[in-house]
């Protein structure tokens, strides 16, 4: 057995912090306070050892957009986020035409066939194209003259291309034909999630009913209590509250959601049920001022103000520029949340959600991906399973 002793950290479990040590043996978590010998050995001097993150939602990094669909530009993001410490992500495609996602599509499949790093990424995200252009708060940065009814024929196409590759799919549960696009996830076992919508209350109860399982970015882009000529209206956000089993992402690049909502999601879902997402665009991991959106043909212009990425007329946000360690460190650092929760949040909540049993929280028996951050939450070190030779 090829075996990896980490030594005096401070390893972050599902429900407490403890100073011993981690042994690996084969890729795999195989022992908690193991004192014996190991083929080679980390000395973690009493830093943080946490699970690797799991991003379910982000476009690019490091230069490269999902979108610009290629095989390196898959391999410049994924490569450019490990370095931040997310272990498993889901590659996000934005709201396109059919042709654009369609080489997403292809250009994931060859990334899948030639380069190691696929190894960290099980599928891919779509977010829309089947959204709300109702007002500019439910579509955000989608380009909303692309936004469109759920469409049957088109759905077909796109996951015959696929071939199982798709994990989470987002819509707007109010929208004609979201009945069929529901059960088209189902059929397919794909994540079936609210985004950019303009929903009642019940027409996203509604939505529930139908198989929608999961929020995208909760509080943006989505609706809440507002009152509407002589009307009040509830919204997405108060009927994800009245459904237990309906899992939500928050952005939390410390700029899209304030403390106090970060709190109340918690208190109401708990930690397991809330995953930290980066919603991260191509600028993240980057010193870059301004980038585009989407692919570099087709994509948006948007620039970077106060560490996050807006449209150039400032109308809304644009993704955030974030990677999964800053957002371990805004959780931990300025939101004051304690770190066996944020851990929860970056790592346990998103595998909860994708259903995967063997990553997310360090147990043995688990993959060994994971992170060693220090007192000031810089990243120290990544083992990923998959690299583990
Ligand atoms: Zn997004």
């Amino acid at each position: 057995m090829n075996s990896l002793l980490i030594k005096n950290a401070n390893v972050v479990f599902p429900d407490e912090v403890k100073l011993t040590s981690v042994l690996i043996g084969d890729g795999i978590i195989s022992a908690i306070g193991y004192q014996g010998k190991a083929d080679r050995e980390i000395d973690a001097k009493g830093n943080y050892l946490l699970a690797g993150f799991i991003d379910i939602h982000v476009h690019g990094g490091g230069g490269a957009d999902f979108m610009d669909a290629t095989p390196e530009a898959f391999e410049i993001a994924v490569k450019s986020h490990l370095e931040h410490g997310t272990t498993t992500l889901l590659p996000t495609a934005m709201t396109a035409i059919e042709s654009d996602l369609t080489d997403f599509l292809n250009a994931f499949k060859e990334f899948k066939s030639k380069s190691e790093y696929s190894a960290l990424t099980p599928g891919v995200h779509l977010e829309g194209p089947y959204f709300s252009g109702a007002n500019a708060k439910s579509s955000g940065a989608q380009p909303s003259g692309l936004l469109r009814l759920p469409d049957e024929a088109e759905m077909n196409r796109l996951l015959k291309v696929a071939d199982g590759d798709i994990l989470r799919w987002d819509a707007a549960p109010e929208l004609e034909g979201s009945e069929m696009f529901a059960r088209k996830c189902k059929e397919n076992n794909i994540i079936c999630s609210i985004a950019h919508s303009a929903a009642t209350s019940e027409e996203a109860q509604k939505g529930i009913d139908n198989g929608f399982s999961h929020v995208t970015h909760f509080y943006n882009a989505v609706t809440t209590y507002r009152k509407e000529g002589q009307k009040v209206l509830a919204g997405v956000v108060e009927a994800t509250y009245l459904n237990e089993d309906v899992t939500v992402e928050l952005i939390c690049d410390g700029r899209h959601i304030p403390r106090d909502i970060l709190r109340l999601a918690l208190k109401i879902k708990g930690a397991e049920k809330v995953a930290a997402i980066t919603d991260g665009m191509r600028i993240a991991g980057t010193n870059m001022q301004n980038g585009k959106l989407g692919s570099l043909k087709n994509g948006t212009d948007v620039i970077v103000d106060d560490t996050v990425a807006k449209l150039p007329d400032m109308s809304s946000y644009a993704g955030s520029i974030a990677t999964m360690d800053r957002c371990l460190k805004v959780l931990v650092k300025d939101y004051g949340i304690n770190i066996v929760t944020a851990s929860k949040m970056l790592s346990k909540a998103p595998s909860n959600i994708l259903g995967f049993d063997n990553k997310g929280s360090i147990e043995i028996g688990k993959d060994a991906d994971l992170v060693v951050f220090d007192n000031d939450f810089k990243l120290r070190n990544v083992i990923v399973k998959s690299f583990i030779q």
